[in-house]
C-alpha cells in the first residue's frame, strides 16, 4: 500500500491538470522580462493581495531573504519571532548574506510576539545600537492563524515607531480559508485584508497550493525593484520560468478554496486520536496537527509509524500535515495506523 505522507504539505505532486497547464504555458526569458506567464502570475498575485507589484522566486527562503534585504541595509535590525521560519529555518540568511542583525523574541503559544516586548526591543537612535527597521510576522505559524486584532495592533505599533512590516505568509491562504470558515466571508478577501497590514508579503505556491516550485514576494513598485536585484544576486533569476508560473497560476485558480478540505481532514485526524492514553492532540486551526506523546510512547514512534505506512515528522511532538494528496479515506487509514501504533 502507498504510504500516507503527512510530513509536510510540500510533498504534493502536480496534478494532471496542473501538468497540462505547465506543458502548454507560453514562455520567454524572464531575466529579460519576456516570460508572459511569469508576468501574468506576478500581476495576478499582486492584485489578489492588494499590492503594486510582485516577484516570482524559486523558494520561500529566497523570498524572505530578498524581502529582508530590501527592507534592511547592513547594520540594520529586524524583529522576529524566536520560532519564526525566517529566523530559525533559513540558515541565518539575513545575517549571513544581508548583514542584518536579527532581534528574535519569544512568541506566545498563538505565534504572536507580545507588543510590549517588541516596543522594548526597538533600539534608540544611538551609535551603540543596530538600527531597528522591520517587524517580521508569520501567518499561519505552526498551522495557527495569527489573530487579526493582533496584526492590527502590531501594525499600529510598527507605524508609530517607524518600523516596516513583513509577513512570511508561506501559508497565508490557509490562514484566509480558516478565517473564512470561522468568521464567514470570502477567503480571497480575508487574504487581502491580512496582507493589507504589511509593506511586503511572501506566499508559497509549493505548500498547500500544490505547485512543484515557487513563491511570490509582493510589495510596492520600488520595493520589488530592490528585491529584483537581490533575487538576481542570490542566483534566483530564472529563464523560461513560465512552466513553473503556470503551475502557480493553476494553483491560484483551483487550489485555494479547496484548502478547507485539508483543514477538515486535519480536524478529523485530531478527533480520531483524541481519546488515546498518553497522547495529547492540539486542536488544529488549519492543516497542521501536533500530537504530543508521553515519553515511553515517543521512543521510535516515527520509525514505527513509517513501517506501518504513515510518514510524519517530529519525535516527542509529532507533526502531521494534511494536503492535496491526502484523501478522506487516507485520513481514516492514518487514524487506524496511529491508534494501533501509539
Ligand atoms: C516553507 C516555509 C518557508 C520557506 O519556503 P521554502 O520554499 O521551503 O524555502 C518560509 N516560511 C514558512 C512559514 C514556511 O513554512
Amino acid at each position: 500500500m502507498k504510504p500516507i505522507d503527512l510530513r509536510s504539505d510540500t510533498v504534493t505532486k502536480p496534478t494532471p491538470a496542473m501538468r497540462a497547464a505547465m506543458a502548454t504555458a507560453e514562455v520567454g526569458d524572464d531575466v529579460y522580462g519576456d516570460d508572459p506567464t511569469v508576468n501574468a502570475l506576478q500581476e495576478r498575485i499582486a492584485a489578489m493581495l492588494g499590492f503594486e507589484a510582485a516577484l516570482f522566486v524559486p523558494s520561500g527562503t529566497m523570498s524572505n531573504l530578498c524581502a529582508l534585504m530590501s527592507h534592511c541595509a547592513r547594520g540594520d535590525e529586524y524583529i522576529v519571532g524566536q520560532m519564526a521560519h525566517t529566523y530559525r529555518w533559513e540558515g541565518g540568511g539575513a545575517a549571513v548574506l544581508g548583514s542584518i542583525q536579527p532581534q528574535p523574541l519569544a512568541q506566545q503559544p498563538d505565534g504572536s510576539i507580545p507588543l510590549a516586548e517588541i516596543e522594548a526591543a526597538i533600539k534608540p537612535d544611538d551609535v551603540h545600537y543596530a538600527r531597528s527597521r522591520l517587524l517580521a510576522l508569520e501567518n499561519t505559524w505552526g498551522g495557527q492563524v495569527l489573530p487579526l486584532p493582533y496584526i492590527e495592533s502590531a501594525t499600529a505599533l510598527a507605524r508609530r515607531r517607524g518600523l516596516a512590516m513583513h509577513l512570511d505568509g508561506a501559508r497565508l491562504f490557509n490562514a484566509a480559508v480558516a478565517t473564512a470558515q470561522a468568521a464567514g466571508g470570502d477567503a480571497r478577501s480575508h487574504a487581502r485584508t491580512i496582507a493589507g497590514h504589511f509593506d511586503s508579503v511572501s506566499v508559497c505556491f509549493s505548500k498547500g497550493l500544490g505547485a512543484p516550485v515557487g513563491s511570490a514576494l509582493c510589495g510596492s513598485q520600488d520595493f520589488i525593484a530592490r528585491a529584483h536585484r537581490w533575487r538576481k544576486m542570490a542566483g534566483g533569476g530564472m529563464r523560461q520560468a513560465g512552466v513553473l508560473a503556470a503551475a502557480a497560476l493553476h494553483a491560484l485558480d483551483h487550489h485555494v478554496d479547496r484548502l478547507d478540505e485539508d483543514h477538515a481532514h486535519a480536524r478529523a485526524l485530531a478527533e480520531g486520536l483524541q481519546d488515546l492514553p498518553g497522547v495529547t492532540v492540539l486542536p488544529p486551526q488549519s492543516n497542521i496537527v501536533f500530537v504530543d506523546l508521553a515519553p515511553p510512547k515517543a521512543a521510535g514512534a516515527v520509525e514505527r509509524l513509517r513501517a506501518a505506512g504513515v510518514l510524519c515528522s517530529g519525535s516527542v511532538r509529532l507533526r502531521l500535515v494534511t494536503h492535496l494528496d491526502v484523501s478522506a479515506a487516507d485520513i481514516q487509514r492514518a487514524i487506524a495506523v496511529l491508534r494501533a501504533t501509539l
